[in-house]
């Protein structure tokens, strides 16, 4: 009993010190960038007629992770200029207000090749592209495929920026405090990300694996979606996360979302 007790009492010990010897948890915080607002024609995102409406808001967003010393951008919005709907203040203007120094973005992440979230990638030139490797093979393939914004990929297709085409889900930092998800659908190598956070828990950023609640809660499928079937396993897949994780889920189109984190320049914890 007493060499029992003795064991329990060095394993404590062992536990206690190797506690202390762990460096502390890197802080990560998610703010919301503003990249751009415009409407949208609501028929045109259902392929069974669900929506009515010729015209409803649409936000466009963008995201910066802080990883300890390290940053990650998610989505890049317009191109400012290139139409009504692009943000009138940068994607490096407003790193700038939260003293984001494009060097030090380490990770790019994409949801997928859409102009309206690839704009701006060349703000972060020495950012590493997570990019579905289906997105990837959809951008170099002769022609590129319809809708994806290949202009915007230079520096990554031909200059010698770093890509990291991702077959599956990435656990960016290692320590799961941020994950690429595969979300298919919307594009051949749609993703969506999850940021745990401290205080506010789990978040999902979909990307586009829905465009606004409505057709997140009834699986409504745009019929110029890549494939529908994928459309609806990923909003799936999302769902089960926001119920298991109790993750609070962020449609980045939709602008009753946008309040879900900080105004801006804040950030959640
Ligand atoms: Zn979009």
């Amino acid at each position: 009993m007493k060499t029992i007790l003795r064991a329990v009492a060095a394993a404590a010990a062992l536990a206690a010190l190797s506690a202390s010897a762990q460096p502390a948890a890197p802080e990560v915080t998610l703010t919301r960038l503003d990249c751009g607002s415009g409407n949208n024609d609501q028929r045109r995102f259902s392929d069974s007629f669900a929506y009515t409406k010729p015209e409803v808001p649409f936000t466009f967003s963008c995201y910066v992770i802080k990883h300890g010393d390290d940053y990650m951008v998610w989505d890049t919005g317009y191109l400012p200029g290139s139409n009504p709907s692009a943000p009138k203040v940068t994607l490096g203007q407003q790193l700038a207000q939260i003293n984001v120094k494009p060097e030090q973005v380490k990770f790019v992440g994409i949801s997928h090749f859409h102009a309206d979230h690839t704009g701006q990638l060349d703000t972060v030139p020495g950012a590493t592209l997570l990019i579905g490797e289906r997105e990837w093979a959809a951008l170099k393939t002769t022609p590129p495929m319809a809708g994806a914004n290949v202009a915007g990929f230079k520096h990554w297709l031909t200059d010698g920026g770093k890509v990291e085409p991702q077959a599956g889900d990435k656990d960016v930092f290692g320590d799961g405090t941020v994950m690429v998800l595969r979300t298919p659908g919307h594009t051949p190598g749609h993703q969506s990300l999850l940021v745990r956070l401290k205080d506010k828990g789990p978040v999902v950023l979909v990307g586009d694996a829905a465009h606004f609640h409505e057709n997140y809660q009834n699986n409504g499928v745009p019929g110029f979606n890549y494939d529908r079937a994928q459309t609806i396993a990923s909003m799936e897949r999302i769902k089960e996360i926001e119920k298991n994780l109790k993750a609070t889920v962020i449609i980045q189109h939709d602008p009753r979302d946008i309040g879900k984190l900080p105004a801006f320049p804040a950030s959640a914890k």
